[in-house]
């Protein structure tokens, strides 16, 4: 029997459900918030994380599935979703549009060849969004908004945001000094990854997962004393601004995410959920300001996050959060084959009439047709019996209250329309 690759999973029953529940809040969110809809290619030319993401990210030195096409191209799978919207700005010129900023949001599978664990996977899903063209505070308070108000429209209620600045290239330059000089004398307590940090990214040493207990890392100089004063106005007026959101927010300085692109703010959601396990950072995102030009564009700010759907998933089950289903309104059964044209004729027409309908397919005989209705939950019975397709005078049962109606065939839609408006 073949197997699914280690690191995916099938999405089937009550999760399918749920996924579609949350990607049509998602895109209603979207509407509220007047973002568009974009799609970018899952593979792309190497280069582009290369250089979009940078070489010294976990993603780009250990995660991504590169491999070479028949036409001899170094391809990777898609590990993030920034870099693609970014690469697509500049060639489709959406900067040169009036209508600044440009205001994206994506969804779709992402690739990263990680040790798979409960919240980590090598095929996962994202919902982001990207707004270039403004280094308004206002759109950083705007962009945190987003992810916090959909939990807090599915009702989770362990989340916390954790909030830094990075500041410009100069503040971070100026940091990134200090942070050397700092861990210069402790360079041998650092563990293997963290030495390598050490000379490509040390301000990765402060999110390394095993060191950020030690001592030294407690005591390590914060970004936020290295602010130039731009940084530091742009960093208070996103705290302004999250605040008329009343967003409660936490400032933490060893936020300082995986991804070389960032400047100035950065955030991440995390899951406070007694027994969530150690992936809990639901979403994170922050401004990049820098990555446009990167990536040969004209010099753009932006600020975008990315959000995870497995975690979500995960979040809502350890909340015990049920989400609402679309359920079906009708089951008709057809109590003889004799009716079966009839029953199935009436179904495609209450379909196209807008009502969820299902039809027994089993010719089942009418008590496990009824154990059947029960599995199903509809909202309504309709039995078809030798006398309703002679008539057009149809007996609709309410699956809940057993109350029993005798309605006409053609005043079947207005019958179901008031009854389900109630
Ligand atoms: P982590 O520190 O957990 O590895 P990251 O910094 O790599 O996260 P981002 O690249 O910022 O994560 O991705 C944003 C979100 O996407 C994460 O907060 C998480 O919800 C989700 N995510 C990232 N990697 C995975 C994965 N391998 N499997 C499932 N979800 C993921
Ligand atoms: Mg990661």
């Amino acid at each position: 029997m073949i197997q699914k690759p280690k690191g995916t999973y099938d999405v089937y029953g009550s999760k399918g459900k749920n996924i579609i529940y949350l990607e049509n809040l998602l895109k209603a969110l979207m509407e509220k918030y007047n973002y568009n809809y974009v799609r970018t290619p899952i593979f792309e030319s190497s280069d582009l994380f290369h250089r979009g993401v940078g070489e010294t990210s976990d993603i780009v030195s250990k995660e991504t599935y590169d491999f070479k096409d028949r036409g001899n191209r170094n391809i990777t799978l898609r590990p993030e979703g920034t870099a693609g919207i970014v690469r697509s700005f500049i060639e489709n010129k959406m900067y040169a549009e009036a209508n600044t900023p440009t205001k994206n949001w994506y969804y779709g599978p992402m690739y990263r060849y990680e040790r798979p664990q409960s919240g980590r996977f090598r095929e996962f899903y994202q919902f982001g969004v990207e707004a270039l063209g403004s280094n308004n505070p206002m759109l950083d308070a705007e962009i945190i908004s987003i992810p916090v108000t959909f939990y807090k429209l599915l009702g989770l209620k362990g989340i916390k945001v954790n909030i830094n600045s990075l500041g410009d290239i100069e503040s971070r330059l100026n940091y990134k000094k200090a942070l050397l000089d700092y861990f210069k004398p402790y360079i041998n307590d650092l563990c293997e990854d963290c030495k390598i940090r050490y000379e490509k990214n040390p301000l990765r040493i402060l999110d390394c997962k095993l060191d950020n207990k030690l001592e030294i890392m407690i005591n390590a100089p914060k970004i936020i004393d290295y602010l130039n004063e731009e940084s530091k106005k742009h960093f208070e007026e996103v705290k302004k601004y999250l605040d008329i959101l009343d967003i409660d927010y936490v400032v933490n300085p060893n936020v300082v995410r995986g991804l070389d692109y960032y400047t100035n703010t950065v955030f991440e959601v995390e899951a406070s959920i007694e027994g969530f396990g150690s992936q809990n950072v639901l979403c994170a995102g922050g401004r990049y300001n820098g990555l446009v030009e990167t990536l040969d564009g004209p010099s753009t700010p932006a600020v975008g996050f990315a959000l995870g759907f497995e975690r979500l998933l995960n979040a809502l089950e350890a909340e015990k959060i049920v989400l609402e289903e679309e359920s079906l309104d009708i089951y008709i059964i057809p109590m003889s084959d004799e009716e079966k044209t009839y029953s199935y004729k009436l179904c495609h027409d209450l379909r196209m009439s807008g009502f969820n309908t299902d039809i027994d397919y089993m010719s089942r005989n009418i008590k496990s047709n009824f154990k059947q209705a029960d599995r199903l939950n509809p909202k309504f019975v309709i039995i078809i019996g030798d006398e309703e397709t002679k008539t057009d005078v149809l007996t609709i049962k309410n699956n809940l209250t057993k109350e029993e109606y005798k309605v006409k065939t053609e005043e079947l839609v207005n019958f179901f329309d008031d009854l389900l408006d109630e």
